[in-house]
């Protein structure tokens, strides 16, 4: 689906400026991401007034104060919920969604389900450092087995959630991974995401050299390439699964999967269909002077 706004006026990373300065722990992958982020929405023409960025709690959602736009801030986990509604009730208007790996597959969970389930026209960024950053280092359902966190002295007991087979098993119609040390691919596959049909799952690896320190920036940059680099087809889906799920060795990055065949959710909605209004734009106001009365 093309993007609605064509502002045919300049934007620059200037628009997307803020005055609140950055907080983040010096080598911090989010400084990547937001970098990237801005990136994609000047390189769009997205002004921003033309955007709504929504975020989780955590680490990155303390990015909602350090960029311009309209910008809303959820409680933990729900980020998904409250960005779709707001899709819905306008949906002329790019929505992106952002949350981290703690919330978003512990008890953001059964949210991130139903997008991927009803292929909400929403970006879904996930800040993936494989913890609870923000509380200092607990374990999140994708950090390693095994592995000695703040919380478990002795190693995570429990098995590692496979995230990105755990997705694919929802029959997503776009998926993408990225890293946040590789700004001009990160910078592309977001704007890829944006221009997405329905939900675009973008899974971007970061770095937390603060409680992460098994996959760190180098190990990352180390691991990781490019799925362009080897002519990759992101329409067969099993292809793409394989490669995603598979991280024994290198771990691919790019456009793993696409599929603009798939109707979104607003495009479904029959009471939707062949209208072209929006329902924000078809609130009215009623008086309501007359019932209030009854509580005076
Ligand atoms: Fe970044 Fe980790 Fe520090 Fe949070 S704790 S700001 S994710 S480095």
């Amino acid at each position: 689906m093309a993007i609605p706004f064509d502002s045919n006026g300049i934007v620059s990373m200037k628009d997307y400026a803020s005055e609140v300065q950055c907080t983040w722990c010096d080598g911090c992958g989010n400084y990547g991401i937001w970098t990237a982020l801005r990136s994609a929405l000047v390189e769009m023409k997205i002004q921003p007034w033309e955007i709504l960025l929504c975020y989780d709690v955590g680490c990155h959602g303390n990015m909602a104060d350090k960029i311009g736009g309209y910008r809303a801030h959820g409680l933990h986990g729900r980020v998904i919920p409250f960005a779709a509604g707001a899709k819905i009730a306008n949906p002329k208007v790019p929505v992106i969604a952002v949350g981290g790996d703690g919330a978003s597959f512990s008890e953001g969970v059964s949210h991130l389900v139903h997008a991927v389930r009803s292929n909400y026209p929403i970006t879904f960024i996930l800040h993936n450092n494989a913890n609870f950053g923000l509380t200092t280092g607990q374990a999140s359902a994708l950090t390693p087995r095994g592995q000695k966190m703040n919380t478990s002295p002795n190693g995570i007991p429990e098995r590692t959630l496979p995230s990105m087979d755990f997705i694919f098993s929802l029959e997503p119609t776009f998926v993408a991974r990225a890293f946040s040390g590789n700004i001009p691919q990160l910078t592309e596959v977001l704007k890829k995401a944006v221009a997405h049909r329905g939900f675009a799952f973008v899974d971007v690896l970061q770095a937390c050299p603060s409680y992460n320190h098994f996959a760190t920036h180098e190990y990352l940059l180390e691991k990781c390439y490019d799925v362009a680099t080897i002519n990759h087809d992101a329409k067969d889906v099993a292809k793409a699964r394989a490669l995603a799920v598979d991280t024994s060795g290198k771990i691919a990055t790019g456009i793993l999967y696409q599929n603009e065949d798939v109707p979104s959710f607003y495009e479904e909605l029959k009471p939707r269909q062949g209208r072209e209004t929006t329902p924000a734009e078809e609130v009215r106001l009623y008086d309501v002077s007359e019932y209030m009365k009854a509580f005076i």
